[in-house]
This record gives C-alpha cells, sequence and structure tokens, in this order.
C-alpha cells in the first residue's frame, strides 16, 4: 500500500502549476465563506434589529453580490486548472509507462499477460483522474478551511469553536475508519475488473479457437463468473460508500444542531450579539462541508491507490540496466558482426545459447538453421537487444552492444519477421512506420519500397492502392502479401545489418521464389543474417551455422555439411527443420 500512496504522491510533480492553482483556488473559495457569512449576518442584524434603510444596507448587499461572483469565478477556475492538472498528470504518468515497457522490450513482457498490461496502461491511470482532479482540490480546501473558520469562530465566540471542535475529529476519525475498509474493497475490485478485462481480451483474440474447439461455453461461464464476482466486490464497495457517507452525514448534522442549540441559549440569555450568533449559525454548515466533500472523494483516492498498484508492478518489473552515457555506434555500410563466448538463459533455466562465438565479416550472408529450441529465436532476440547476453559480448563493428544506445543501433537494423504485424492504419503508413527518408518524401520512398520488394503487385489489386487500410494483424493479406509488405519496411531506408527469420506459413513455391529474390536484392552490399527454414534458402547461403541446444554443432555450405553426414544431413533430409511454434516475442514486437 506503501508503494502505491508513495507514487501517487511522486505524481503530484507530473501535474505541476496547474495542481497547486487548482488547490489555491479551492482552499481561497472556501475562505471566502467567512467574510460572506460575517457580511450577511451583519446586514439581517441591522435590517431586522436597527431598522437600517435600503440605502445604508447597498454597500453590504453589493459586497455580497461580488463575494458570490468572486466565489463563482473561484470555482470556475479550479476546475478548469483542477482537469489540466489531471490531464499533464496523467499524460507526464503515460510517457514513463511507455518508456518503461519499450525499456522492458517483448522478451520481458511476455511474461506479463497482455490484458492486465493493458489494464494497466488504460484503465488504471484513467482511475487516476478523480484522485488529481477532485480528490487534491477537495483535500485542500478540506485542510484549510476548517482551521480557518476555526479562527474566525473563536473571535466571535469561543465557546462555540469548542463544539465545532468536539464534532470534527468524530467525522474524521469515521472518515478513516469506514476509509480502511473501503480501501480493502476496492483493492480487491480493482483486482477482479483487471482479471475480467484480460479474459475477456483472450476470450476475443482467442474466438476462432474457441468456435473451432467448442469451448466458448466453458469461456462464457469463467467470464460469467468474473462479472459476478466483480459484481460482488462492487456492491461491498458502494455498501461502505453509502455508510460512510451516512456516517459523515449524522455526525456532522448533530454538531450542527449542538451549535444551534449552544447559539440559541446565549442569544436568549442575553449573552450574545445576534450578528455573532447567525455568523456562527451560518459558519457551522461550512465547516463541516469539506470534511464531507473529502469524505465523498475519500473513495478517489482509495480506487485510485487501487490502480496505482497495478501501474506500480509494471513500473517496479525491472528494466535492464543501461549505461548512462551510451555510445553512439558509427558503423559501416555493412556491419561486422562478432559473438563472442556469449551465453544466455531465460530467467535462470537452462542455457538457450552457450558460449556460442561467431565472426561474420562486413558483407557477409550467413544462414542459421537448426531443430527447433535450439536457439535460433534468441540469437535475434540478442541481436535487436530486447535481451542481453548472460556473459560473452556482442560486438558490431568493434562497438560493445551492451553500451550502445539501442535505439540508434535498431535502426541500422532491417528486420523482417517470420509472421510480419500490422498496424491500424493504411498500407503506407505501415511500410514507413513512422521514419522519414533523407530527403523528407515519405510517398515516394514508399512507392519505392514497395517496388523493391516487388510488393506492387499486391498493392495494384487493393481498391485504394497505397491507402487501403490494412485491419490490425494486417486482416485481409495472405501470408506472401504480408510477407511482402514487411520486406517492403525493410527496402524503406538502407540499413547495415539484415534480420531475416523465414516465414514457415505455406507459401507456394513461386511466391516463396519472389520473396527469396526479393530478399536476395535487400541483401546485397550488406550484411545478413537468415533463419533459414527452407532447404532452398539453405542451399544457397554462403555459410551454414547449425545449431543445437544452444550450441553451434557444424558450420559450412550445404554440399559440405550434407556430405558430412551429421546433423545438418539429417535436418536437410527431411527438408529442414520444421516450423518453429511461436516467435518468442509478441508478433510484430520488433523495431
Ligand atoms: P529456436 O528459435 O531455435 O526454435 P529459441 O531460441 O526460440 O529456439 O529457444 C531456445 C531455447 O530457449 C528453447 O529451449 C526454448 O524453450 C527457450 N526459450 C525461448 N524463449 C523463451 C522464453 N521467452 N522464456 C523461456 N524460455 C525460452
Ligand atoms: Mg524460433
Amino acid at each position: 500500500m506503501t508503494d502505491a500512496a508513495d507514487f501517487l504522491e511522486r505524481t503530484r510533480a507530473d501535474a505541476g502549476r496547474a495542481l497547486t492553482l487548482a488547490m489555491a483556488a479551492a482552499a481561497a473559495r472556501g475562505g471566502l465563506a467567512i467574510p460572506f457569512a460575517w457580511l450577511l449576518a451583519g446586514a439581517i442584524d441591522r435590517a431586522a434589529f436597527h431598522k437600517a434603510d435600503a440605502t445604508s444596507l447597498a454597500p453590504t448587499l453589493f459586497a455580497l453580490v461580488a463575494l458570490v461572483l468572486l466565489r463563482l469565478a473561484l470555482a470556475l477556475l479550479t476546475e478548469r486548472a483542477a482537469v489540466m492538472a489531471s490531464a499533464r498528470a496523467r499524460a507526464g504518468l503515460f510517457r514513463r509507462l511507455l518508456a518503461h515497457v519499450r525499456a522492458l522490450g517483448p522478451i520481458r513482457l511476455a511474461g506479463q499477460p497482455t490484458g492486465e498490461m493493458v489494464a494497466a496502461l488504460t484503465d488504471a491511470v484513467a482511475a487516476l483522474d478523480p484522485f488529481w482532479r477532485r480528490y487534491l482540490p477537495a483535500l485542500a480546501s478540506g485542510a484549510a478551511l476548517p482551521v480557518l473558520i476555526l479562527l474566525a469562530v473563536t473571535v466571535a465566540e469561543w465557546r462555540a469553536a469548542l463544539v465545532f471542535l468536539i464534532g470534527a475529529p468524530v467525522a474524521v476519525l469515521f472518515l478513516v475508519l469506514v476509509g480502511q475498509g473501503a480501501e480493502k474493497a476496492s483493492q480487491k475490485q480493482w483486482g477482479n475488473l483487471t482479471r475480467l478485462g484480460g479474459s475477456l481480451l483472450d476470450a476475443v483474440q482467442g474466438l476462432a479457437d474457441l468456435k473451432i474447439f467448442r469451448a466458448s461455453k466453458a469461456e462464457i461461464a469463467i467470464v460469467a463468473q468474473m462479472a459476478e464476482a466483480y459484481r460482488r466486490d462492487t456492491m461491498a464497495v458502494l455498501r461502505l460508500a453509502f455508510l460512510s457517507a451516512l456516517a459523515l452525514e449524522f455526525f456532522t448534522a448533530l454538531a450542527i444542531a449542538l451549535v444551534a442549540v449552544l447559539v440559541g441559549f446565549r442569544l436568549l440569555w442575553g449573552e450574545m450579539h445576534f450578528h455573532a450568533g447567525l455568523f456562527i449559525l451560518l459558519l457551522a454548515p461550512e465547516f463541516y462541508a469539506p470534511l464531507r466533500a473529502l469524505g465523498v472523494e475519500r473513495h478517489a483516492k482509495m480506487e485510485a491507490i487501487a490502480a496505482a498498484e497495478k501501474i506500480v508492478a509494471l513500473l517496479d518489473r525491472p528494466a535492464p540496466a543501461r549505461p548512462r552515457a551510451p555510445l553512439t555506434p558509427v558503423l559501416g555500410k555493412a556491419a561486422a558482426l562478432r559473438f563472442d563466448n556469449v551465453s544466455f538463459s531465460y530467467d535462470g533455466g537452462p542455457p538457450a545459447l552457450e558460449n556460442f562465438s561467431l565472426d561474420i565479416a562486413g558483407g557477409e550472408h550467413v544462414a542459421v538453421v537448426g531443430p527447433s529450441g535450439a536457439g535460433k529465436s534468441t540469437i535475434l532476440s540478442l541481436l535487436l537487444g530486447f535481451i542481453q547476453p548472460t556473459s560473452g559480448r556482442i560486438l558490431a563493428d568493434g562497438f560493445d552492444l551492451a553500451e550502445i544506445d539501442l535505439a540508434l543501433w535498431r535502426a541500422q537494423i532491417a528486420f523482417v519477421p517470420q509472421s510480419p504485424h500490422f498496424f491500424d492504419g493504411d498500407i503506407a503508413r505501415n511500410v514507413a512506420m513512422g521514419r522519414a527518408p533523407p530527403d523528407g518524401d515519405v510517398a515516394s520512398a514508399v512507392a519505392r519500397a514497395l517496388r523493391d520488394a516487388r510488393a506492387e503487385t499486391v498493392v495494384a489489386h487493393l481498391p485504394q492502392g497505397v491507402n487501403t487500410p490494412l485491419g490490425e494483424g494486417g486482416l485481409g493479406l495472405s501470408g506472401g502479401e504480408a510477407q511482402r509488405i514487411a520486406l517492403a519496411r525493410a527496402f524503406f531506408l538502407p540499413a547495415p545489418l539484415i534480420l531475416f527469420d523465414e516465414p514457415t506459413a505455406h507459401l507456394d513455391s513461386a511466391t516463396e521464389r519472389e520473396l527469396q529474390h526479393s530478399f536476395a536484392r535487400l541483401a546485397v552490399g550488406r550484411t545478413a543474417l537468415t533463419i533459414a527454414h527452407r532447404l532452398e534458402t539453405a542451399k544457397k547461403a554462403g555459410r551454414l551455422i547449425v545449431l543445437d541446444r544452444g550450441h553451434m554443432v557444424e558450420a559450412g555450405a550445404h554440399e559440405a555439411l550434407v556430405a558430412a553426414g551429421g546433423l545438418y544431413a539429417r535436418l536437410a533430409a527431411a527438408d529442414l527443420a520444421p516450423p518453429d511454434l511461436a516467435p518468442p516475442w509478441p508478433e510484430g514486437a520488433a523495431p
């Protein structure tokens, strides 16, 4: 709980001056209740008991109207500043979260259920809004106003101040007592909401599988069960909320009544001026109002703490430590790569790659083959900087990957994954991916890239050409077409290093050959590392690296390796490796 509370404290800084302004305006608006009550009580006193006429009362009445207008203006200012503060704080938090998610990278995030992560990034950030927008301003006036009123009342009639003082702690006590129960209840409610969101997302993503295996009924039952748990928890939170509101109302009403009785008796006994008495009576509800408001907004804080826990959980996942002043790599047109005794294990498991050393000269084309689970994708993940070697180093043109700026390094890589991911947007956007060519002319660079990748035919068939919207995940494209668009992505900007994870989907051989040709053109004059799943590719590669259980077991050209009769010969006889199941990173998480 303290973690989340600390975190909330720190987010105040993001809200900046707008929040200070909102809190100051809220407190000032509350404070104006005192002169207002004083003037109003005075005017009524003079009109009722001193026979004051309209002209002598006019200045007071004008002042009262002015105060009302001023309070209205301050209320508006509070509202606007608070909305701005909340927007700033949420934007700042969202930026930090995204930066952290980026630093974590796809491999570290893979352990996190997508639904929960989405909840942390969206629902949880949104749930913090009432905390900045309503709770903190309410807290400011709740802290300032009672003290000011108490001072004013003490000056007018110290006995009434005593009654005020007795009532306040009781109200605060109830706030705290009920609040603690509500806190636990909202945390539980939030946990259920996240799980519910997660399984709904899973169910929608896996709809086809659910249908095929006739599992949708069972899945519906699970979701329904979660929805029911969520409903129960929501009701528990509401019960507590109503209970605390009721208790607060009751005690404040009691305290106000006590003040009224006291003032009434003292007026009766002639021990008090009517002006002072009415002043105190008018202020009594104002004294408790901010406390009541705080009681209502406390739930905003409870929600915020529960939501902050989700965010803290995501922020607490350690990102790899990067040097603070990363080197800026100056790579040649074709980068030379060196794996120097590299080992890597996933989360303390057995090594996925062990003492792996490999030198690739600038401009060389190397293909990696091996059975499933041999460590091929791990090599790609290491090169892409998604994971860092447990021991050993990877050098690019002499620069240690651990020490260079990852964003700059990734900008040097053209990566064509097995199953490319497409984003909501048209084809042009999915080819450019937010990058700009040196001459700044994105449209012609997209056209050139599509031509180079032989993808113009794909685009020509589409109704709106490059402006055809692609659904998320490339809806409407066949495997081969998707690969061609992905190749166009790689052609868009020249890169010194090209990584290619061959598609294993059932592409017809003509498409396959076409892709091979495009890829060969892309790799001309550059360093290329291909994970070969096709015998054709392996045959053509100048150098083959054969991996088995994290070790390089053979290396050489196709004929020599077949003649040697080792693992490669066996793999080649079976048309190389059976297709890998899934790549170890979420689809399309590549740079
Ligand atoms: P390949 O791509 O050759 O099939 P991988 O590099 O994907 O092999 O996997 C190498 C080994 O590392 C396998 O034993 C696999 O089970 C393990 N592995 C791969 N990805 C992960 C991961 N994200 N977490 C844990 N283990 C993994
Ligand atoms: Mg793999």
